[in-house]
């Protein structure tokens, strides 16, 4: 890999920061710069690469996601590595949701407290104790990776999002944007760098395959959203593309509260709203306790859990995609009990990092040591989605200091920190100037997988898009609808 000039310089300059290449000579000329960020932020108006404003939130309009102007190099073996094993991690996560013994073991001192797993696995164990009536499951899932900066730079897993794993829509579209870009600046030959990317197209695939299996042309697919939903426009490319694709299977929105207001349950457990019956839902909201209000928005989610409509995530899924079952799998032994195959244990063993529980044993106190030893080797986790919630840096010691003793430490997990080689360039954002300056990022790829099956068997796994978010290399944290990265595609090299 050869690394641009000017930039070797800063590389010895600053003892142990990696820089991938630049896909373009940069810096810009100023002039040209300004024409094309104007040109690139009409590009994604105009085609939905958009949320809705935070700080001037109107439903009558939209602004431009945050993006990087020029596609971030990405080591093409390692892009390759999380596409083929996508399918290896859709039947792991397919096998761990369907163990009853290996989620409750894996949760059992997390439960203790922390409230929401609590909440959610007492639906588990209440839907499982009746019998559940929906055997089938569908998993929409990302796997999250950044690449770890040494002499090989290899993929490690962030964390696999089995609920609301948002942006295949809108990052179906960015790969178009970031091509567009390339060939306005001049630089065609390269298009052939960027993946192409039917995320959206496969994610939509595979909700519109479980409605089918409900067979019940009239019933729906319900979207469960958020009492105000800023990414929308990834939410409606879901909505449009299933409608485009089977003219018959029609989608709702509605909130959590709306379900705990007038859903019901058929004679036959059908789930019904509104006078619709439902076929599959698709959970965009309901991961974070914010989402439940009330009690009864539990009483909705259980509702949901108890009714024939194929849910993706099912309460199990949601369950296998928590940090706490994250560091469980990566203990020795562990995958072995559901891969069967020596090869595909390995594989998965590649992408793992350092993953240590803080329960009370011998293996938690070590963990608590280390973690006052070296804070800043590590990320705190609790069990939450939807960033913003993780401790970094020197505040691991005191975090884990401050709970050392207490029962709560057995909520949080444990993780070596990747330290991702950097890469160059502009990230543009509303309200911001059209000259951009050139900084330095990190990205974070995100690889999707559909996953259809029940207890016994798995009828579809599909690999079926990426996404690339990246954020200036300061932060900590770059999750796009968190406000800290920028919507970003993948280019190729060897
Ligand atoms: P969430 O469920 O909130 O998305 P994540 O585990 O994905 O939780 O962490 C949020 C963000 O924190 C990630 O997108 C990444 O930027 C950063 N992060 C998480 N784990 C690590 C890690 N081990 N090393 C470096 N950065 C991390
Ligand atoms: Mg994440």
């Amino acid at each position: 890999m050869s690394v641009p000039q000017p930039l070797l310089k800063k590389r010895k300059m600053s003892e142990g920061i990696k820089y991938l290449p630049l896909v373009i000579p940069l810096p810009l000329p100023e002039d040209q710069l300004k024409e094309v960020v104007e040109k690139s932020k009409d590009w994604a108006l105009m085609h939905g690469a958009a949320m809705r404003s935070k700080t001037q939130f109107s439903e009558d309009s939209l602004q431009f996601a945050p993006f990087v102007l020029i596609p971030s190099a990405f080591p093409r073996r390692e892009f390759m590595k999380s596409i083929e094993i996508q399918l290896i991690l859709n039947e792991l996560m397919h096998k761990v949701a369907h163990d009853r013994e290996f989620l409750t073991s894996s949760l059992k001192e997390t439960i203790k407290v922390d409230e929401f797993t609590r909440n959610l696995f007492q639906i588990y164990e209440t839907v499982h104790d009746e019998g559940v009536t929906q055997r089938a499951s569908l998993g929409l899932l990302r796997s999250d990776y950044m690449v770890h900066s040494s002499s090989t730079d290899k993929i490690k897993q962030i964390e696999l999002n089995t609920i609301a794993s948002s942006f295949g829509g809108i990052a179906t579209h960015i790969t178009l944007f970031n091509r567009y870009i390339l060939q306005e600046l001049g630089h065609s030959d390269k298009l052939k760098n960027l993946p192409d990317n039917n995320a959206l197209e496969g994610l939509c695939s595979g909700m519109i395959e479980a409605w089918k299996l409900y067979d019940d042309p009239q019933a729906v697919i319900l979207f469960i959203i958020e009492d105000v939903t800023f990414n929308i426009c990834d939410q409606r490319f879901h909505e449009f593309k299933i409608r485009e694709m089977n003219p018959q299977a029609r989608v709702i929105r509605r909130t959590l509260t709306d379900m705990a207001e007038r859903a019901s349950l058929g004679k036959n457990k059908e789930l019904i709203i509104d006078g619709c019956i439902v076929a599959m839902i698709y959970f965009r909201a309901g991961y974070e306790p914010g989402h439940y209000h009330s009690q009864k928005e539990w009483d909705a989610r259980l509702l949901m859990e108890r009714s024939r409509a194929i849910k993706s995530p099912s309460i199990q899924y949601h369950l296998a995609g928590t940090k706490k079952v994250q560091q469980t799998l990566a203990r020795p032994g562990a995958l072995e009990q559901f891969l069967c195959e020596p090869s595909k244990v390995e594989r998965i063993k590649e992408v793992f990092t350092g993953l240590y529980s803080l329960d009370f044993d011998e293996l938690g106190d070590q963990a608590v040591q280390l973690a006052i030893d070296n804070p800043e080797r590590f990320v705190l986790k609790p069990q939450r989605e939807g960033g913003g919630n993780n401790v970094y840096g020197l505040e691991v010691r005191d975090a884990v200091k401050k709970m050392k003793n207490s029962q709560e430490r057995t909520a949080w997990i444990l993780m070596e920190r990747i330290h991702p080689p950097l890469s160059r360039g502009y990230i543009v954002r509303p309200g911001v100037s059209n000259v951009p300056e050139l900084v330095d990022m990190v990205s974070e790829l995100g690889i999707f997988g559909v996953v259809i099956g029940d207890s016994e068997t798995i009828t579809y796994n599909k690999q079926v898009g990426h996404m690339l978010r990246t954020k200036v290399s300061t932060a900590n944290e770059g999750g796009v609808a968190a406000g800290l990265g920028a919507l970003d595609s993948p280019y190729l090299i060897d």
